[in-house]
């Protein structure tokens, strides 16, 4: 709207009239259809998803070439981690909190911009599908801890002890010399965000995690803050994050990138942005690890990270790739 307008608009809100000719004023400016990028039909069906998590986006693809939506996708696709043992930092087998407690937290989004999130969540295998019941049977967005917990009991979830031999060994082993210190460890970096784009050009996205290793009771990340960890607009794209919560928070670092894909930038310019705009609030601390990634409206990604080592998955018509992440190097 241009500024004229809005500025006139605004004194006729303020007078307390809100009148029809504003709405049609507001209408003229907005996006014609024709403006809105178009899906690009050979870069769909896709998965793409944070690490190298090769079951997880296989898992995604067999739903999406079947002909089925991109939420299924996210939602099936993330699941193959959660159910994972071996993957001590997402569902089950993850790592606890420092008091020895595994709390789990999850978000899904779907294409029309319906989101649900469950937030340190314990006992239950595959917080993605609370978040998700969250989502389509309640009229919230987030549920927290027992209130999450009593909710999936009541949607039929099985209560699952989620502290596997492994993890509860290594958390001993942590006790004996952490002094009791939730650490910001680069190393704890195996979130698993995903994004898919389905054979409709229908965008959706999912993000699990344990959260960061030891943490203190009660803490919960960016994974499970919409907007956070993850956003998806369908007419823009999606994004989303692993690596230190906190910062990403600060920075509202998936709908940033978003936002900067629908001013124009490429999934892969909008990523570096989003990094840079974290540096750029913490130049003097050292080893911390986040990485984005992203795809747009084309079905075209991207990735960046600071640190590096990230690297993410995507599963197209072209087959199963997992692509090296471009990094921020500290000279
Ligand atoms: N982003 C997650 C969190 O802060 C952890 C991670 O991705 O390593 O809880």
């Amino acid at each position: 709207m241009k500024r004229r307008k809005f500025l006139k608009n605004s004194s006729t809100i303020t007078a307390g009239i809100l009148s029809a000719p504003i709405l049609a004023s507001c209408n003229e400016t907005a996006p014609s259809k024709t403006d809105k990028p178009e899906t690009d039909k050979e870069n769909i069906p896709i998965a793409i998803c944070t690490w190298d998590f090769g079951n997880a986006t296989a898992k995604a693809w067999e739903v999406l070439k079947e002909g089925g939506n991109s939420l299924d996708a996210v939602h099936q696709g993330v699941m193959v981690e959660e159910n994972n043992l071996d993957n001590q930092t997402v569902g089950n087998g993850g790592r606890p909190d420092r008091d020895g407690n595994v709390t789990l937290d999850a978000c899904i989004m779907d294409k029309d911009a319906n989101c649900g999130a469950v937030l340190a969540i314990e006992n239950i295998a595959n917080p993605i599908s609370v978040a998700r019941k969250v989502m389509e049977e309640t009229p919230h967005v987030m549920l927290v801890g027992k209130g999450a917990e009593q909710f999936a009991y009541e949607q039929g979830f099985k209560k699952t002890d989620l502290l596997t031999e492994k993890s509860k060994q290594e958390w001993l082993e942590w006790k004996k010399t952490s002094k009791y210190k939730p650490i910001i460890n680069i190393e704890n970096h195996d979130t698993i965000g995903m994004l898919a784009i389905d054979k409709n050009g229908d965008i959706s996205g999912a993000c699990t995690t344990s959260g960061m290793a030891y943490k203190m009771a009660g803490r919960v990340g960016d994974s499970p803050i919409i907007g956070a960890g993850l956003f998806v607009d369908n007419e823009v794209g999606g994004a989303t994050a692993t690596g230190v919560g906190e910062e990403v928070v600060r920075t509202v670092g998936s709908f940033l990138i978003v936002e900067l894909m629908r001013q124009g930038k490429s999934p892969q310019e909008a990523c570096e942005e989003g990094v840079k705009r974290i540096i750029a609030k913490n130049k003097d601390k050292q080893d911390f690890q986040i990485g984005f990634i992203a795809v747009n409206k084309k079905g075209e990604t991207g990735a960046y990270c600071i640190h590096p080592g990230f690297s993410y998955r995507t599963y197209t018509n072209d087959g199963h790739t997992n692509n090296p992440a471009n990094s921020y190097l500290k000279a």
